[in-house]
């Protein structure tokens, strides 16, 4: 197992695996979320607690040394809800219970 690399949460400030973590990017002053985009990146727990601390301290301008207007709490949860449904392309594994 591959250690990943440890981040800091631009909403609680605690450091966690980057696994646990969605990176947002500024573009044209907007938010963007993902871990491919170049450029500088802030991490944060896909959490409502942690983005509306993020939203609440300006955390997003000042992680990303940009002047942007971020999105809404509740677009920034429709976001990345729907991010994480695309990053789990693996579904849970169900046993399969024996057989009829
Ligand atoms: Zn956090």
């Amino acid at each position: 197992m591959v250690a990943s690399p440890i981040r800091s949460c631009v909403g609680c400030r605690q450091r966690a695996p980057q696994s646990l973590l969605r990176r947002a990017v500024a573009a044209d002053g907007s938010l963007v979320f993902s871990r491919q985009a170049s450029g500088r990146g802030a991490w944060i727990h896909p959490v409502e607690a942690c983005l509306v601390k993020a939203q609440r301290s300006r955390a997003w301008s000042r992680a990303l040394r940009a002047s942007l207007t971020p999105p809404s709490i509740d677009q920034l949860v429709q976001v990345l809800a729907i991010d994480q449904a695309d990053q789990i392309n693996s579904p849970a594994v169900v046993p399969a219970s024996g057989q009829i």
